[in-house]
C-alpha cells in the first residue's frame, strides 16, 4: 500500500479504506441514477454532451457521455477488464469489500493502481455494439427469467467520485473536487498534461486533449446545475431512463429525496464496480435479464435484492410514480411525493416543479368515425 495515506469511511463496500488525501465530505453530493432496463442505446444523450461541451478541435475522440454494450464494449478498448486483471478477486462478506481497492493494493511509492490507455484504445467507442454473449440462437430457444443469450447498454458518464481516482492520482492538485456540490473538475489553467488522473480514473472519464495537451472531463454541467436544471445527458435522454440529483450518506437518507430513495432506501440502484474504491456517484437499475454472478461483479452484492425490489415496482405506488418522474422535467426535482394516482416533484424550496399521472390515460376512439366517414385500425 502507498505511504501518506489518510483513512476514510466508504459506504459502498462497508468499511474504512485507504485515500491518498484527507477528504471531507462536500456540502451536497451531486448523483444520477440510470435505469439500465429502458435504455434503447440511441446515443441522443451521448450527442447531447457533445454538442453541448467537446466539439471543438482535438476532442474528436473525447466522448464524456458514451454508452458501450456490455460484455464486448467497451470505450476505451478493455477499460474495465484490464483493471480487473490487476486488482484479482476480491471477496465480499455480509456486504464488506474484503479485497483491496484501486488505492489499497498501490506498490509503494505509488498512488493507486492505474491503468494507461493506448492512443489507439480510444477510437472505435462504438466497438461491441449489440453483440451478444451466451452463443448463438440455437432452434427451439425461447427467453427465460435469466436470458441465455443477453446483452446490454451501459451509460457512462464522469462518477463525480467520493473518493476520486483522478483527484488522488494529480500530483499538482490540478483536479478537485467542489465543496458546494461534490463535482470534480480539472483546473486548466494548474494541469500540466501529466495524464496521472487518466491512468488513475479507473472509469477512465478523465481524457487527454492532445492540441491543449491537458485533460478533460465531464463537468457535471455545472453552469446548467447551478441554475437548477439537470444535466445534458439527462434532460435529452430518449428513453427516460435518467434522472439527477443530491445524494446523502446512508444515515442522513431522506424518503422524500428522489436519489436517497431509490439507493438507499428502496435499495434497486447500486454503484458501478463499487470494489475500485472511489464511491462512485452514478448508480446503477441493474439489467432483470442478465446473468447474476456478471451483475454481481459489475454492481456488487445488492444485485438480487435490487432486481427482487424493482420487480414490485407494479404494485408499490411510490417506486412506481418515481419511475415515472425519470424524465419529466428538464429541472432538478430534490424532493417527492406519491398521492393519488400522481407522482409530484418539488424544488429545495417546495416549489412543485412536475406532477404527473402514475398511470397514462387511454383514449378508445370508435372503429367507425361518422363525422369523417372513416374506419380506424388503430383506436386506441
Ligand atoms: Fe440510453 Fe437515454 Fe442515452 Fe438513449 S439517450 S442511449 S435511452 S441513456
Ligand atoms: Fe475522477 Fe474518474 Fe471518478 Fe470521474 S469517474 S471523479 S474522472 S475517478
Ligand atoms: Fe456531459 Fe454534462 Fe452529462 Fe457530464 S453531466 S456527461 S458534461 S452532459
Amino acid at each position: 500500500m502507498a505511504t501518506d495515506t489518510h483513512s476514510v469511511f466508504n459506504w459502498q463496500i462497508g468499511r474504512e479504506m485507504a485515500y491518498p488525501y484527507e477528504a471531507p465530505p462536500p456540502k451536497k453530493q451531486v448523483a444520477w441514477v440510470f435505469d439500465i432496463n429502458k435504455c434503447i442505446a440511441c446515443q441522443t444523450c451521448t450527442l447531447a454532451c457533445k454538442t453541448t461541451w467537446t466539439a471543438g478541435k482535438g476532442q474528436e475522440y473525447m466522448w464524456w457521455n458514451n454508452v458501450e454494450t456490455k460484455p464486448w464494449g467497451f470505450y476505451p478498448l478493455g477499460w474495465d477488464v484490464r483493471l480487473l486483471d490487476k486488482l484479482g478477486v476480491g471477496n465480499w462478506e455480509k456486504g464488506v469489500y474484503k479485497g483491496k481497492t484501486i488505492f489499497e493494493a498501490a506498490k509503494a511509492g505509488e498512488r493507486l493502481v492505474g491503468v494507461q490507455p493506448e492512443e489507439e484504445d480510444w477510437a472505435h467507442p462504438n466497438i461491441g455494439e449489440d453483440e451478444i454473449a451466451g452463443g448463438s440462437v440455437a432452434a427451439g430457444d425461447h427467453i427465460t427469467d435469466v436470458h441465455r443469450i443477453w446483452m446490454f447498454y451501459l451509460q457512462r458518464i464522469c462518477n463525480h467520485c467520493s473518493y476520486p481516482g483522478c483527484v488522488g492520482a494529480c500530483s499538482r492538485k490540478s483536479v478537485y473536487k467542489r465543496d458546494e456540490d461534490g463535482i470534480v473538475l480539472i483546473d486548466q489553467d494548474r494541469c500540466r498534461g501529466y495524464q496521472e488522473c487518466v491512468r488513475g480514473c479507473p472509469y477512465k472519464k478523465s481524457m487527454f486533449h492532445p492540441r491543449s495537451r491537458k485533460s478533460q472531463k465531464c463537468i457535471s454541467c455545472y453552469p446548467a446545475v447551478g441554475e437548477g436544471y439537470q444535466t445534458q445527458c439527462v434532460a435529452n435522454c430518449i428513453g427516460k431512463i435518467r434522472v439527477f440529483g443530491h445524494i446523502n450518506p446512508p444515515d442522513k437518507a431522506r424518503d422524500d429525496n428522489p436519489i436517497d430513495y431509490l439507493v438507499h432506501k428502496a435499495k434497486i440502484a447500486l454503484p458501478l464496480y463499487p470494489q475500485f474504491g472511489t464511491q462512485p456517484n452514478v448508480y446503477y437499475i441493474p439489467p432483470v435479464h442478465v446473468p447474476r454472478q456478471f451483475l454481481f461483479q459489475m454492481f456488487g452484492p445488492g444485485v438480487p435484492e435490487a432486481i427482487k425490489k424493482y420487480r414490485t415496482a407494479p404494485d408499490d405506488e411510490k417506486l412506481r410514480g418515481l419511475l415515472v418522474l425519470f424524465g419529466s422535467t428538464d429541472k432538478i426535482f430534490t424532493r417527492f411525493k406519491v398521492t393519488s394516482g400522481e407522482a409530484i416533484g418539488y424544488n429545495d424550496k417546495g416549489d412543485e416543479i412536475v406532477r404527473v399521472p402514475i398511470t397514462e390515460p387511454t383514449y378508445r376512439r370508435p372503429f367507425f368515425d361518422e363525422e369523417r366517414n372513416v374506419y380506424r385500425h388503430s383506436i386506441t
